[in-house]
């Protein structure tokens, strides 16, 4: 059955509490990264958190795939699986997580740097360069979700990302073929949302679109390779990666990001961009 791109403002109030659940997961996975902590640790710490907010883990509702998160480590992007290997201060951890919480979703990714005294080669130039990136696609982020508060169209969007990337000092790879998409009932939905200019409009944006903004950036070329497993991708220049995401809402009065407690206020905030919560 095909939905409407546009939901009503009492669907739009349904995600709400599913985009904080899967902030809190995601909060919960922060408080925990340290050395010698799994990622398959961090997807148990995710679950318990969604799951005692009374919410499923979205991601296990996708055929294949059986974890809470996505754990993209160093030069993988997205898409990697959990596992049991100890993280090492210095790693760069992507995390992808979703929550669904009576019947609605959310999704949002953040890149972490385990803390600690790196003992890889070339420490301070290895911590520069994973702070350029995940830096850089934060930033992004913010600039799509602050394109999205007036845009017209939906493509004015990957606009903004483009033109943020281009802002930046240093090489940056932006994955090709890897794009956002619309959220609600089921955790992807219509319309792509692209991380890059492109030449059609887009559909309209107003009041009832929800939709997840992702820049996945490496910090050299965007061609990627992806495992033998089927899922991680990764940088084919073996360059440092990152993943920032948050599920945002237009509704009849403003703007709101879902997935942040402060509804993207702080993120927002050098864009003028005010949120406005749901009345
Ligand atoms: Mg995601
Ligand atoms: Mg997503």
């Amino acid at each position: 059955m095909r939905t409407s791109l546009y939901k009503s403002h009492d669907e739009l109030k349904m995600m709400v509490p599913a985009g904080l659940l899967t902030a809190a997961a995601l909060d919960a996975v922060e408080a925990a990264i340290r050395p010698g902590i799994s990622t398959l640790e961090l997807d148990a710490i995710a679950e318990k958190t969604i799951r005692d907010g009374g919410g499923v883990p979205n991601f296990q509702l996708v055929p294949g795939y059986s974890h809470t998160v996505c754990a993209s480590v160093n030069d993988a992007v997205v898409h990697g699986i959990p596992n049991s290997t100890p993280l090492e201060p210095g790693d760069v951890v992507s995390i992808d997580c979703g929550a669904k919480l009576n019947g609605w979703n959310g999704d949002s990714a953040r890149t972490f740097i385990v803390p600690g005294e790196i003992t890889r080669p070339n420490a301070s130039e290895w911590l520069a360069e994973a702070n350029r990136v995940s830096d850089a696609t934060r930033a992004a982020m913010w600039a799509g979700i602050a394109a999205f508060a007036s845009a017209r169209h939906l493509n004015d969007v990957g606009t903004a990302i483009e033109v943020a990337i281009d802002e930046q000092a240093g090489p940056l790879g932006n994955l090709e073929n890897y794009t956002g998409h619309g959220i609600g009932r089921d955790m992807h939905e219509e319309p792509t949302v692209f991380n890059y200019r492109v030449r059609r409009r887009g559909p309209v944006v107003r009041a009832g679109l929800a939709i997840c903004i992702e820049p996945m950036l490496t910090g050299g070329s965007p061609d990627v390779t992806v495992d033998d497993d089927g899922w991680t991708v990764r940088s084919a220049d073996g360059t440092v990666a990152s993943h920032w995401e948050h599920t945002v809402i237009r509704h009849a009065d403003g703007m709101w990001v879902t997935t942040a407690e402060d509804g993207g206020a702080a993120g927002l905030a050098s864009y003028g961009v005010v949120p406005v919560p749901l009345a």
